[in-house]
């Protein structure tokens, strides 16, 4: 977590939304269901692990929406961005039993909970936690359009050192980019989500947060490879 300057009183939580994790283990917390098989067909092998995400949780996110969007909607219709992240924990199921309990988030306190639509542990598991068809909590700005991956790990280089859970990661935005029609340099990191184009937030105190996690830097070398796979 690299909070950028103005952020840089919120850092400590910060840390806590890219997630928020250490105190999410107790009679909730659950383990990984087992693998899917794996295919070398498109798309990547992936496990649905669903959050709870009902008729409550949909009315606060639209009215979220409203809030920070001016829009009362909840569904995610043609996304235009994929945000990669780091959530700042050991592993996927940390991740899950951080997004699962809808309370308000530990950062910004409002409802419903953060969350993404994938996790990736370090093994390189890919697991489905959020329907692609519903909008997520995971970057301020870009929640009514974009997808979220979350990598279980620290800093940026815990991905990018992990021959397994990069591969994967690589693979699966490769397949939602292609499906969605998202083009490369709209596959961002957290940190850059202030220069992406399709950056909107209403309330004013919100306008310039973001956070440290998949640094510029990062993101580079992430493309780069992100554009070996080919076209779509
Ligand atoms: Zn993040």
């Amino acid at each position: 977590m690299r909070p950028l300057a103005r952020a840089a009183i919120a850092a400590a939580a910060a840390a806590l939304l890219c997630l928020a994790v250490a105190a999410s283990t107790g009679p909730a917390a659950a383990a990984p269901p087992a693998q899917a098989q794996a295919s070398s067909a498109s798309p990547p092998a992936s496990t649905p692990w669903p959050i709870p995400f009902g008729a409550k949780r949909k009315r606060e996110m639209a009215d979220y929406s409203e809030r920070h969007y001016g829009q009362h909607r909840w569904r995610l219709r043609n996304p235009k961005v994929i945000v990669e992240h780091m959530s700042q924990t050991a592993t996927a199921a940390a991740v899950y039993n951080t997004f699962a309990p809808d309370n308000p988030d530990v950062e910004l306190g409002e409802l419903p909970n953060v969350c993404s639509h994938y996790v990736i542990s370090p093994s390189g598991r890919i697991f489905r936690l959020v329907n692609l068809r519903t909008r997520c909590r995971h970057t301020v700005g870009l929640n009514w359009t974009a997808i979220g991956i979350e990598h279980a790990g620290y800093g940026d280089g815990d991905l990018l050192g992990d021959r397994r859970q990069l591969r994967a990661s690589l693979r699966l935005t490769q397949y939602l980019r292609c499906r969605f029609g998202i083009r490369v340099h709209d596959v961002i990191g957290h940190a850059e989500s202030l220069s992406s184009p399709y950056h909107h937030e209403l309330v004013p105190s919100l306008r310039r947060q973001t956070h440290g996690d998949m640094a510029h830097s990062s993101m580079v070398v992430y493309r780069q490879q992100l554009r070996r796979l080919g076209r779509c």
